[in-house]
């Protein structure tokens, strides 16, 4: 079912070859980042509606004789699709999908309590129960997607009694796992494994590489990598992804004349078989040296097979987090990227913003900015108007002690008070109306 597909990490990027379109990101991670920002709560609604043309969702009896249309996985895959360009047209993603939400159903409806329990009163033998919880699980596999599986659906592992979990693995792709004890408030976030998926990325973002995580953002990325792995030990085992990596170093496309040169002329020297390097193949290597060190660096990636868009997320993670790159939300839309590197203050991303068609959260960042600007010295205004008031009474009080009016103990409580509002306001993407302020100034 897999093809081997190969992510080539390079210049901060990748690009995914063996996919039949292009994908590739650069130095921003915006699919990762954007991919961390999908709303994935409607998954469970639309595969119940889903599941429910198909099954009584009592009973999970089969309603034979409904045979799904390319309309009813619509949704699902747009859903789904929306996710990550990785997903597109990966039906591999449709099917685990619904295999996770039929484990969770069946969680649900406690079927394998009940089957253990039928077996127990008709005396059958002691895994008797197994091989029905096993065709519980085919036969509806199989009326769930349009195309045959595999008939080995094996329970691979089972542990000594009902209370322990057991795992299905139909093939290397439609792994499952299910609990036998009775859950019925299990909830379909817990199964379906691209919630979960996507709440680890959410995870390490955060922890790792977000400027404003709380207690983690003065340290380095490696030492955040470290905390979260010993925060999250117990899922981290879970969260890692096998995949191969691949040793290769490239040769130079440039200046072909000299490889020629080197391959054809100087074939016999000691670089091949043993004995003295003439003069001209010296000079061959040496030019082929030159022409080298001027050549792009094509072919030092790091290169790895990978069969899913988990392994991609982690290995590019993996790269973010040794690259000691820091992420930010965007003050428009709340979104992650990548932030500049220490001393430039950057606050809006580079997309475009919601409910536009064409300006950035930059364009609308910086409009705000300079709105932002005039209301600020409109609102200033009134602070020095109603501070000379406050100083003129100030000055008129009668100071025994002979200190200064600015020193006045009044005027300085509301000065302090004033200032606060003052700066809170400004920083407000809709700050208050000049009426407003002023009011609320003379109140303090
Ligand atoms: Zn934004």
């Amino acid at each position: 079912m897999f093809s081997s597909k190969y992510a080539i990490f390079k210049d901060g990027g990748y690009n995914v070859e063996g996919l039949t379109y292009w994908l590739e990101d650069g130095s921003k991670h915006t699919k990762l980042l954007d991919y961390a920002e999908k709303d994935l709560s409607p998954l469970p609604g639309l595969l119940h509606e889903l599941f429910s043309k198909k099954l009584d969702m009592e009973t999970l009896d089969l309603n034979d004789g409904y045979e799904f249309t390319t309309g009813d996985l619509l949704a699902l895959r747009k859903l789904i699709e929306s996710l990550h360009r990785f997903y597109e047209g990966n039906l591999d993603v449709i099917q685990w999908t619904m295999a996770d939400y039929l484990g969770y159903l069946y969680t649900k409806a406690e079927v394998a309590v009940r089957l253990h329990k039928k077996s127990l009163t008709a005396g059958d033998s002691a895994n008797t129960w197994l091989d029905e919880v096993d065709k519980w699980f085919r036969v509806r596999l199989d009326a769930l997607f349009d195309f045959p599986y595999p008939a080995d659906l094996n329970v691979y592992e089972t542990f000594d009694g009902i209370e322990e979990k057991i795992s299905f693995e139909v093939d290397k792709n439609l792994y499952a796992r299910f609990r036998l004890k009775s859950d019925r408030n299990a909830k379909p976030e817990l199964y379906l494994r691209e919630i979960g998926l996507q709440e680890t990325v959410r995870r390490i973002l955060f922890w790792t590489m977000d400027v404003d995580a709380p207690g983690l953002n003065r340290l380095t990325a490696a030492l955040r990598a470290k905390i979260y792995s010993h925060r999250f030990e117990d899922t981290a085992i879970q969260d890692s992804a096998n995949v191969k990596k691949f040793l290769s170093i490239g040769a130079f496309s440039e200046k072909d004349d000299f490889g020629d040169c080197l391959n054809s002329v100087h074939l016999n020297t000691a670089h091949c078989y043993p004995g003295p390097m003439s003069n001209e193949a010296e000079e061959a290597l040496r030019k082929v040296a030159e022409a080298a060190k001027g050549a792009s660096a094509e072919g030092y990636s790091d290169v790895y097979e990978i069969e899913d868009l988990r392994q991609l997320l982690y290995l590019e993670l993996q790269q973010m987090i040794n690259a000691d790159i820091l992420i930010k939300r965007c003050r428009n839309c709340k979104k992650y990227f990548v932030a500049p590197g220490t001393g430039v203050k950057v606050e809006y991303c580079d997309r475009v913003a919601p409910g536009e068609t064409k300006k950035t959260c930059k364009d609308v960042g910086a409009a705000r900015t300079e709105k932002n600007k005039k209301a600020a010295n409109k609102l200033y205004a009134i602070f020095r108007s109603e501070y000379h008031t406050r100083f003129g009474r100030a000055r008129r009080r009668v100071r025994l002690d002979g200190s200064k009016a600015k020193d006045d103990p009044k005027l300085q409580a509301w000065e302090k008070k004033a200032r606060k509002m003052y700066d809170e306001e400004i920083e407000k993407e809709n700050p208050m109306t000049e009426d407003e302020f002023r009011e609320l100034l003379k109140g303090l």
